[in-house]
This record gives structure tokens, C-alpha cells and sequence, in this order.
């Protein structure tokens, strides 16, 4: 290029997120979608529901989905599918949003939080493992707590910020001490291991929400859980409606955990979509890869693990001074965000489980170091590059 100043970008307020500027390519065929639902009036169930469930369990590569009322109820839903309940204890990851840890104490469980790999934030194997061998006995087939005499049934990964756990060792460690496997894959709708299978296919159950803000959003609250298991895609509708089948006649106690019509409407709509916009996220993170790699010592970039297919709910950086940039990015109009300044395990809620800070060093640093910045697929050229520009003020 002859003319440098052709390829100097204005600098211009980015936000996080702008849902408009998807909003404004779909109108059209989304308000054709809800009005046939609103002619209809057929809001609850029916065959806008079963069309979704059905490509949204063949997108995640499982025989079955079943559309639940949020990620949350999903999590819900998938313990009360698996029983588990007072007595018993499931192993997570404290570096998420609430909903993980808050769901497994709501059917009575107590959590247990094994820390993170400091490179993927996703909950760190060797962490399960070394905590299920210093503190459980196997007795009588069951995984037991030794101080608190409680059963460890299951693991509860998060795919967090678009990537997959480390799937491999986490099956196999669920395999040698039979347990159930729950993904809260609510940000990796689409994101694949290193084998290709995809978020939500690899334990019993996966769990996907459709809040506005992941990559398939609703127009509300929505969710969705996949599985396999035939007898278990059973349960998971039963406890949908109430525990109820048929009609008025309950075997189980389930709850309203459905998808409305509507919102499953406009969802089969965007899901046409979301690999395109998946492939916007994946050139916006590599254009800032490669920018911030520019920009010397302060910042580290996201790692994408190699072989897996990274769909970019977040880009999460870490940087020592993070309120720091965090004050100066907003003062430069650039939305960031902290997903999360408390980790579960420091959260108050769960003060009476008994842990400190230092139980899960890694989680309690990524709290205090991470940083989120917009990589929303319909970013322009002139916005990606005022984000470089703020980032590379700060640095310098
Ligand atoms: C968004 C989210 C949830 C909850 O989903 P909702 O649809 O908001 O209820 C659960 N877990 C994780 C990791 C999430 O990001």
C-alpha cells in the first residue's frame, strides 16, 4: 500500500456485545417465524419445540435434546435426572458463573471445588484425581468423603468462555470411579475436543443455555440438555412437565422447565446461522492473537488448545493490573467485562462448605487477573482495531 494513512482506523466506542447489528440481518425471516407460532397459538410445546430439539441434538452430535427454560434449569434438571440429592457431592469447577455451583446445592448436594488448569480455565483433571485420592475411600462400590461421609456421584465440567474441558482423563477418571458426567456446555454450543466430539456429547448429559449474551441466544431465557441415553432423554421430559405421564398421574417430582414455542421459533432461525458467526469469533481472535502479540510482556492472550474447536463465547485475557485496564478501557469506550471477580468457592453463600481462598489458588488468581473484551462476530474492522489501539495505550 503507497497511501499508509488508507489503512489508519477510526477510533470508535466498541461495546461487549451488540445484539442489534445481528438483530438487523434476521428481522425479517424471525418475525415470519413468530408470527406463524402467534397464528398458531400454540405456545407451549409443539412442533417449534420438537424441530429445535431434534437439530439441536443433531448439531451436538447426541440422539436427543430436550429444550428446558434456561442453562440453569438444564444443570437442574440433568441432577434431579440422575438422582442425585441429599447425601451426595458433585465435583466442579469454582472458576464459572453461579449457576454450576448453585444448581448442585439446590437439589441438596454439596459441591466440591477442584481448581483449574491456570492455561484453559477449565477445571483441571490432575486436580480431580488428587483430590478424590486424598480424600475419598471406595466402599461397597461407592466413592465416600471421608470427612463429611458423603457419596461423590458425579463430575460437572464447564466448557468454559467456548473451549472444551480436558475431556479424555475426566471420562476416564468418571469411568474408573463410577460416576455420572454432567457438561455445563451453556458456552460451547458447537465447541469440539480434541477427538471432534462436540460440547454436550461426551458425558450423560450436556447442558446448553440460550441466555441473549451466548453464541445462539434467545430472545429471553432458554436451555437445553442432550444425551444418548434413550432412558435418561425419558426422564428428562418427565421431569419437564412436573414428573407428569401421563397426564395428572406422577411418578416423579419434576417442575415447569419448558421451552417456550416461541423462543424455540426463533432459535431454529438463528441456529442456520451460528457457524458463520462461530467463524467471525474465530477471525476476530486470531486478528487479536496476532496484534497483542505485538504488544510486549503485559498481556496474555487466550490459548486456543490445539486440535480443538474453539468457539469464542468470550476472549479472556490475563494481565497483572487488571482494574487497572479495566478503568482504562472503559474510559476509552471499549466494553470489557470480569467473568468472575469471585470465585464459587469464596463466594458467601457457600462459606458454610469451609473453604478458603488458598484451596483453589489458580481460580482465585484468574478472578483477579481476567478480562474480557468484545469479539462478537459483526465487529468491523475500525472497532477491532480501536480495541488493539486501547490495548496498546495501556501497554505502552
Ligand atoms: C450462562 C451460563 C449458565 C446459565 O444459563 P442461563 O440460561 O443464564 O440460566 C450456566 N453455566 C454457565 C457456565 C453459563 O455461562
Amino acid at each position: 500500500m503507497n497511501n499508509p494513512a488508507a489503512r489508519d482506523h477510526r477510533r470508535v466506542p466498541v461495546p461487549l456485545l451488540d445484539l442489534q447489528a445481528q438483530y438487523g440481518s434476521l428481522e425479517k425471516e424471525v418475525m415470519a417465524e413468530i408470527k406463524e407460532v402467534i397464528d398458531s397459538q400454540r405456545f407451549i410445546m409443539g412442533p417449534k419445540v420438537t424441530a429445535l430439539e431434534e437439530s439441536i441434538a443433531a448439531y451436538c452430535q447426541c440422539e436427543f435434546g430436550i429444550g428446558v427454560s434456561s442453562g440453569t434449569d438444564a444443570l437442574l434438571i440433568a441432577l434431579m435426572a440422575l438422582e442425585i440429592g441429599p447425601g451426595d457431592e458433585v465435583i466442579t469447577t469454582p472458576y464459572t458463573f453461579f449457576a454450576t455451583g448453585g444448581c448442585i446445592a439446590r437439589v441438596g448436594a454439596r459441591p466440591i471445588f477442584c481448581d483449574i488448569d491456570p492455561v484453559s480455565y477449565n477445571i483441571s483433571p490432575t486436580g480431580i484425581s488428587s483430590w478424590i485420592e486424598s480424600n475419598t475411600d471406595e466402599e461397597n462400590g461407592r466413592l465416600v468423603n471421608r470427612s463429611t461421609g458423603g457419596t461423590v456421584k458425579a463430575l460437572m465440567p464447564v466448557h468454559l468462555f467456548g473451549q472444551t474441558a480436558d475431556m479424555g482423563p475426566i471420562l476416564e477418571l468418571a469411568q474408573r470411579y463410577d460416576l455420572r458426567v454432567i457438561e455445563d456446555a451453556a458456552q460451547a454450543i458447537g465447541a469440539e475436543y480434541t477427538d471432534g466430539s462436540r460440547a454436550g456429547s461426551m458425558g450423560d448429559i450436556g447442558c446448553f443455555s440460550f441466555f441473549p449474551s451466548k453464541n445462539l441466544g434467545a430472545f429471553g431465557d432458554g436451555g437445553m440438555c442432550t444425551t444418548k441415553d434413550a432412558d435418561i432423554a425419558e426422564r428428562l421430559r418427565v421431569l419437564r412437565a412436573h414428573g407428569s405421564k401421563p397426564k395428572y398421574y406422577h411418578a416423579l417430582i419434576g417442575g415447569n422447565f419448558r421451552l417456550d414455542a416461541l423462543q424455540a421459533a426463533i432459535l431454529s432461525v438463528k441456529l442456520k446461522y451460528l457457524d458463520r458467526w462461530t467463524e467471525g469469533r474465530q477471525k476476530n481472535a486470531t486478528y487479536y492473537d496476532a496484534a497483542l502479540s505485538e504488544i510486549p510482556g503485559v498481556l496474555t492472550t487466550p490459548s486456543r488448545t490445539t486440535g480443538q474447536r474453539h468457539i469464542y463465547n468470550q476472549y479472556v485475557m490475563r494481565v497483572r493490573d487488571r482494574d487497572g485496564l479495566r478503568e482504562h478501557l472503559s474510559a476509552a469506550n471499549i466494553g470489557n467485562e470480569v467473568y468472575y471477580p469471585v470465585p464459587l468457592h469464596m463466594q458467601q453463600c457457600f462459606s458454610s462448605l469451609g473453604y478458603q481462598p488458598e484451596d483453589c489458588p489458580e481460580s482465585a488468581r484468574a478472578a483477579r487477573e481476567t478480562i474480557a473484551i468484545p469479539i462478537y462476530p459483526e465487529l468491523d474492522d475500525d472497532q477491532k482495531s480501536s480495541v488493539v489501539t486501547a490495548l496498546a495505550d495501556y501497554c505502552s
